[in-house]
């Protein structure tokens, strides 16, 4: 396999998606993994297109027969990385990028399979918290399960190599472009020096309390 491998995580509302989605429409070199999730659609989603939906077990076979890369249970539901879903781009010499959470991202540094991880932070988790209010899809119970994760998440957030404030989204894409560039060209001594995680985690920390 010749492309590389973007992992990107932040807790559920912090607007990952976006963020992605207009790093795939700027980056002719960059596909979306699409995720296996046994999760019902959304109604602006789409099968094959923003999941491959599955029931648990459809979702199970596909464990058994190893075709994961990953797949955790969040929030009630399963998520997967099949090998499928990223195998021929790479193949191909073009990178991918796979949005996921933060367990998901840990198997993949603990299968020792090379990739560059990057974790995207809420400006703050009040702010985080309006956000999934605003989307108007989760129901309260889910919406308290979502932040509950999401604090987990920030913890875990020290696994990953790069950490970025989506604070404006439009700098946000950018940031991530510039860290996505350095590491094709291996020319990354800046973007550690502005987005390596201690760094960035440290100073969000002390903005937040
Ligand atoms: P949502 O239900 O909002 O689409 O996604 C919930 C969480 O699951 C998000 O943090 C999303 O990034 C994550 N997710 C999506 N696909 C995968 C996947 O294939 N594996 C893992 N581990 N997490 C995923």
């Amino acid at each position: 396999m010749s492309g590389m491998t973007f992992v990107i995580s932040a807790p559920s509302g912090t607007g990952k998606t976006t963020v992605c989605q207009n790093l795939i429409k700027q980056d002719d070199k960059l596909r979306f993994s699409v995720s296996h999730t046994t999760r019902k659609p959304r109604l602006d989603e789409m099968d094959r297109v923003d999941y491959h939906f599955v029931d648990e077990v459809e979702f199970n076979r596909l464990v058994a027969e190893e075709a994961f890369l990953e797949s955790a249970r969040y929030a009630g539901n399963l998520y997967g990385t099949s090998f499928a879903a990223i195998r021929g781009t790479l193949e191909a010499g073009r990178d991918i990028m796979l949005e996921i959470e933060v367990q998901g991202a840990q198997l993949i540094r603990n299968r020792k399979f090379e990739a560059v991880f990057i974790f995207l932070l809420p400006p703050s988790m009040e702010i985080l918290e309006q956000r999934l209010r605003d989307r108007g899809t989760d129901t309260e119970e889910l919406i308290k399960q979502r932040l509950s994760e999401g604090n987990a998440e920030i913890t875990m957030a020290k696994i990953f190599d790069y950490a970025v404030i989506n604070d404006k989204l439009l700098n946000t894409v950018e940031q991530v472009q510039e860290i996505i560039c350095a590491e094709r060209t291996g020319e990354i001594k800046d973007v550690r020096a502005r987005f390596g995680v201690a760094k960035v985690l440290e100073n969000w920390l002390r903005l937040v309390e």
